[in-house]
């Protein structure tokens, strides 16, 4: 009898216990402030009150659904903030929004998964990500992923795979998928090479606003694949590459006209395409301007201009620009 009560008490807690489980799973909510997974009425982690947001706008943080200052709308400032491109801002609202099907940003999210930022580097985590945000219709995500199956980043190599990826995107219209279609036609990966397939893809492409593409149906023209070489015919697209906002064309211009390739040499030309192409943030086109000023290639010799254009080429990532700005500055 003892130990009948004895066995049902025991049940009875472990029925408890579980059930307590279940409401504590039940209850995790993703913290706003910190993005961080918290328990009961305040996060662990940061202290915040649960449901507790921040304004994007006025940064009022706010418990009920619209800012009690300037009227935004909680919905509107957690899509703002996960457009931040600031990580410890972004983060928080990236999850909420992740964690309600939100395919753009179960997208971002997996790149926090794929970096380790904020939370435990994880490869099937990141990838997870970029599948759910996939098959939700998101075609950057078909991309990344085609790049990554490529380049056998994360996953075994299978241009197979990276083809179907970018069809499903260039499907939905992609540009850049377009333009990937096209490589592998050009390269002949995972198809049959087919020069006239891969033009028709740049084409596509660039007629779908990626200026870029402009340039490969220029290499197209120079090379003679698909087409008779005609370097007039490249020169062309090269140009209309640049007009379209292709800060890569306006680099490459830049170095033909320097140098003297395909065209007569005019190096005062050929700083008028760099300076364009560093005003579309082309940051090798900066490096090759703070060079032409230290050398006086179509320019007056001056040091300091030199480092302007090598200040501005190292904070737009350039890593030779940085070496040579920190060893001639004063
Ligand atoms: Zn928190
Ligand atoms: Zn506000």
């Amino acid at each position: 009898m003892i130990d009948t009560k004895r066995f049902l008490s025991l049940l009875l807690a472990l029925l408890l216990l579980f059930s307590a489980a279940c409401a504590a799973e039940e209850d995790t909510w993703i913290c706003l402030t910190c993005g961080q997974d918290a328990t009961g009425d305040t996060c662990a982690y940061c202290g915040e009150t649960r449901d507790v947001w921040t304004c994007a706008d006025c940064g009022t943080r706010n418990l009920s659904d619209t800012c009690t200052k300037c009227g935004k709308e909680k919905k509107v400032s957690l899509a703002v903030r996960a457009s931040s491109p600031y990580p410890l801002t972004a983060f928080p609202a990236l999850r909420v929004l992740a964690a309600s099907g939100d395919a753009e940003a179960l997208f971002n999210l997996g790149k926090y998964y794929e970096k380790g930022l904020f939370v435990t580097q994880d490869d099937e985590q990141a990838l997870r990500c970029y599948r759910d945000a996939a098959e939700a219709g998101y075609a950057p995500a078909w991309v990344y992923l085609g790049r990554l199956y490529d380049a056998g980043v994360m996953v075994k190599p299978d241009a197979a795979f990276a083809l179907d990826c970018y069809r499903k995107a260039s499907e939905m219209g992609n540009a850049q998928a377009y333009w990937y279609l096209g490589s592998f036609y050009e390269e002949g990966t995972a198809v049959e090479q087919n020069y006239g397939m891969a033009m028709d893809y740049y084409q596509m492409a660039a007629d779908r606003g990626d200026a870029d593409s402009w340039m490969s149906l220029a290499y197209m023209w120079l090379q003679g694949k698909g087409v008779e070489a005609d370097q007039q015919k490249a020169l062309e697209y090269y140009e209309k590459a640049a007009s379209l906002g292709s800060s890569l064309a306006c680099d490459y211009l830049g170095y033909l006209y320097m140098t003297g390739t395909l065209v007569t040499r005019d190096t005062a030309k050929g700083i008028e395409w760099y300076e364009k192409a560093a005003e579309l943030g082309n940051a090798r086109s900066m490096y090759a301007l703070g060079y032409a000023y230290q050398c006086g290639q179509g320019v007056d010799i001056s040091m300091d201009e030199a480092l302007k254009w090598y200040e501005k080429a190292a904070l737009a990532g350039h890593k030779n620009a940085y070496l040579v700005w920190k060893a001639y500055r004063k």
